[in-house]
């Protein structure tokens, strides 16, 4: 019988390219823990996030290299992920143990952009993601209506004497919300400085650690509350949200701009309520246009990450407490926001190698 050597199993890893990075598995050191029992082959592939979108085909990839060697009879790919944090963050800004924070933003209110960071949120949940869900959307706190839950979160005093706070939990993600703090009965009147103190107590005094995306439901447009929050925010980077009709009025274009002028880059666009298929006989409405926002995220040089259609499903489960993607419906709703938290994911790590390069 053969023997086979982990140099045999490393040389065929070789020849397996990151489809999306580039360079192969092993120069990308993401093979670890090769181990050979005569002719089984075991090994772990570390990904750059838990929802990698091509996790199946490097996986397939890598079985078919390893079974060229000679002697190979069995092949077993497990997988791991190891999510960068990000690197252009000053270290006094930085959230200890959150690797990346990403604001969902939309140029106005009512477009979704609560019902995508929820859905997103937990969507990276169900992929393995550790992540953060926090709902500092100071007009319309919505995640304990779109999650289901309300409470008090507790408070404790850390080894620092500073005062800390537990996020609550609601489908595998913490949540920390506005809507926890106030009488849901009573408006909540804003002011810039008031927002940014508290904000700032959600970001550096809650039990976040570890994380590998925290998610922020922005306040709606640009004005001085949003303004003053892409600024302070230690950002990885800003998701857009947008209706079709929305981009006709140009309002998204304007929370863009705000964001590249204060340095935050944009990981890309999501268009909701972008088209209605008619449950009864599944033809496709485009009901308010169609093209605008793939036209604009081309121009702006960013990927249209996903068209989430208009459906009951959504509307439902947001106002009960259960996100599309926690229910096993027939429809594609789930599935929708799936594959933009793939994309999503994705995309920051394929930006954090085009800053940063490969070494972490
Ligand atoms: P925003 O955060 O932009 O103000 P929300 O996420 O609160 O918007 O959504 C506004 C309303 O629209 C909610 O009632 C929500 O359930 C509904 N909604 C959002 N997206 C969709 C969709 N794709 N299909 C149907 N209803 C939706």
């Amino acid at each position: 019988m053969t023997n086979i050597t982990e140099e045999q199993i490393i040389d065929a890893l070789r020849t397996v390219q990151e489809p999306e990075l580039g360079g192969d598995l092993v120069s990308r050191n993401m093979i670890k823990n090769v181990q050979v029992a005569q002719g089984r082959v075991d090994f772990t592939i570390e990904l750059t996030t838990p929802a990698c979108p091509l996790k199946d085909q490097i996986g397939s990839e890598a079985e078919a290299a390893v079974r060229t060697v000679p002697g190979v009879t069995e092949v077993t790919v497990n997988f791991t992920a190891n999510v960068r944090p990000h690197g252009g963050i000053p270290e006094q800004a930085a959230i200890p143990g959150v690797a990346n924070v990403i604001a969902v933003a939309a140029g106005k209110g009512g477009v979704g952009k609560s019902t995508v960071a929820a859905n997103l949120a937990v969507a990276l949940a169900q992929e393995g993601a550790r992540v953060g869900l926090l709902d500092a959307d100071v007009f319309g706190p919505s995640a304990p209506i779109i999650l289901g839950i309300n409470g008090q979160p507790q408070a404790y005093e850390n080894k620092q004497g500073q005062p800390m706070m537990i996020p609550l939990e609601a489908y595998g993600i913490k949540i920390m919300s506005v809507g926890f703090l106030i009488n849901e009965a009573q408006p909540v009147i804003w002011r810039g400085p008031m927002a940014s103190q508290l904000l700032r107590q959600f970001l550096y005094n809650v039990d976040w650690d570890p994380l590998d995306y925290l998610i922020v439901d922005m306040p709606p447009g640009t004005g001085d509350i949003a303004l003053t929050l892409a600024q302070a925010l230690p950002l990885t980077g800003a998701l857009m949200v947008t209706t079709p009709q929305a981009v006709a009025t140009a309002d998204v274009v304007k929370a863009m701009q705000m964001f590249l002028r204060v340095e935050v880059p944009l990981i890309g666009m999501v268009e909701n309520m972008a088209y209605f298929i008619a449950p009864d006989t599944g033809t496709r409405y485009d009901i308010f246009g169609t093209g605008g926002a793939l036209a604009l995220a081309e121009q702006a040089g960013i990927p249209l990450l996903g068209q989430i259609p208009i459906g009951m499903t959504v509307r439902e489960g947001g106002d009960r407490g259960r996100p599309a993607v926690t229910l096993d419906a027939h429809d594609a709703y789930a599935e929708v926001f799936r594959e933009i938290a793939r994309q999503f994911a994705a995309r920051i790590s394929v930006m954090a190698y085009a800053r940063d390069g490969n070494g972490a």
